[in-house]
């Protein structure tokens, strides 16, 4: 049989961590039987689903690389075939017709729990046709099992069982003809022939509702999944200031999928002790039975050392394209510089966060550079002129512009001078870079190119003549 998982998030907010793990948990699990991955909004709550949140969902999963090999379906698509199976339900008379008001309902409840008991429907229109005729509002309950129980093989969890005395008759729909929550799942899990249902432990108590459902409709059961939940660093329930924030926020954070896919997949789900895992490996190793029964929590450290890992040792060219992606962001002009594989390559080490690495890339690219004024103060004083003149005459000699030979100038300069090494990188770096902190001077001379950095060091000596000039005019008599 072929195994179909799906994903069937309700777009009432983004794509957060734990949807994302949700997602890949099933997605790998249908990778890994070689089977299909299915995706399914769910938007029956219409006053809470929203177009920007079905938008960032979609991007979130495209973003991370979660393809899916049927859908979007989307539940507002098919209220006509809920209606169909709704119908199907009143005939065999596994569903009936309930009149009672919102106000018995609730005095039932208040005396129910008066009496210590669970409120639950007391079953009043079970067997008693309502007279539809009075135009009274009436919903549809399903005529739940009342004998027996419900048990099932949760994947992860193992066997559950629950009483059909547990369970009341669930309204299946509004008094204004919508369905509700459960029956749509139900409907579409028996129409997308899904085979496993893998999802959030919020769901657990939907589960033995969707079967004795299913049942009713004689549709296939199929395998459950409970995933437990993601606390925060604090062991509270994981919210926003923990980092349960979109998927698409970790992209903006300069997260690389990679990263957050494998910090995701370790979040409550182990092989031996391996950390890193490529996508192939996640693929071939992964399986419920080895997912986490207990929380897991959320730790921003980890995954900044596995985005520092990816960072490093994905191929230049893939970590380039997600760059290319934050210097536009950046509004930086990326095409007129040195090749993203090197930037990556000379800055990835130095970097946890893709975002920053961007950040600090800005001269590569950017002319003017932006002068750091402390650093301007520090080293580009009168005393730099003489290396950085030198330094010109020899760096505008050398023909090929390569790291060795530009050492090597460097060196020649501070030897002539008898200057420590530092007296002249230093004024060197701030003048290219327009701050303190870079690469390797020689790496990152190359990297910006000779006539750049020529013209660099040109505008950074103009700048001490002119920082002289105006001490020399402070200092002159009136
Ligand atoms: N739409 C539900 C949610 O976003 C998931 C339902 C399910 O997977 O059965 O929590």
């Amino acid at each position: 049989m072929m195994v179909r998982a799906r994903f069937a998030p309700s777009p009432t907010g983004y794509l957060h961590i734990g949807g994302a793990r949700t997602a890949l948990y099933a997605w790998l699990f249908a990778r890994h039987q070689g089977g299909q991955f299915i995706l399914r909004i769910e938007d029956t709550d219409r006053e809470r689903s929203t177009q920007p949140a079905i938008d960032a969902i979609l991007e979130g999963m495209q973003w991370l690389g979660l393809t899916w090999d049927e859908g979007p379906y989307y539940q507002t698509q098919r209220f006509e075939r809920y209606q169909a199976v709704l119908n199907q339900l009143l005939e065999s008379g596994s569903a009936y017709r309930c009149d009672c008001s919102p106000a018995r309902l609730e005095t039932v409840r208040e005396q129910q729990r008066a009496a210590g008991q669970k409120p639950r429907y007391d079953g009043r229109c079970r067997d008693s046709q309502p007279l539809i005729t009075t135009n009274q509002p009436s919903v549809v309950r399903f005529r739940n099992p009342q004998q027996g129980a419900v048990c099932f093989d949760d994947q992860i969890r193992g066997p559950i069982t629950i009483s059909n005395s547990e369970l009341d008759d669930l309204v299946i729909c509004r008094s204004d003809g919508t369905p509700t929550y459960n029956f749509c799942v139900v409907v579409d899990d028996w129409d997308m022939k899904i085979t496993h249902v893998i999802r959030g432990e919020d769901h657990i108590n939907n589960t033995p509702r969707q079967i004795n459902l299913l049942q009713a409709l004689g549709a296939p059961i199929p395998h459950y999944a409970h995933l437990s939940m993601i606390l925060g660093e604090d062991g509270k329930k994981l919210s926003k200031r923990h980092g349960a924030v979109s998927v698409l926020q970790y992209r903006d954070e300069g997260y690389l999928p990679q990263a957050l896919l494998n910090y995701l997949l370790r979040l409550g789900w182990s092989h031996g002790d391996q950390e890193i895992f490529s996508l192939e490996e996640m693929q071939r190793y992964f399986s419920l039975a080895a997912v986490n029964r207990s929380a897991s929590a959320f730790n921003r450290e980890k995954l900044l050392w596995l985005n520092h890992h990816y960072m490093n040792q994905l191929p230049p060219e893939t970590v380039a394209q997600q760059l290319a992606w934050h210097l536009q962001r950046q509004a930086v002009e990326s095409r007129q510089g040195p090749a993203l594989t090197e930037i990556v390559r000379l800055l990835a080490p130095r970097y946890q966060r893709l975002d920053r690495l961007a950040q600090a890339s800005h001269y590569f690219f950017n002319e003017p550079i932006a002068l750091d004024p402390e650093a301007a103060h520090q080293q580009l004083q009168a005393a730099a002129s003489q290396p950085l003149a030198l330094a010109y005459s020899k760096l505008a000699a050398l023909h090929a512009w390569q790291a060795s030979a530009i050492q090597e100038a460097i060196q020649q300069v501070a030897e002539e001078l008898s200057l420590g090494l530092g007296k002249v990188g230093m004024p060197l770096r701030v003048a290219v870079t327009g701050g303190l902190q870079s690469p390797a001077i020689e790496q990152t001379l190359q990297a910006v190119g000779q006539r750049r950095t020529l013209a660099r060091i040109e505008q950074a000596l103009a700048f001490i003549n002119e920082q002289t000039a105006s001490a020399v005019d402070q200092q002159a008599p009136r």
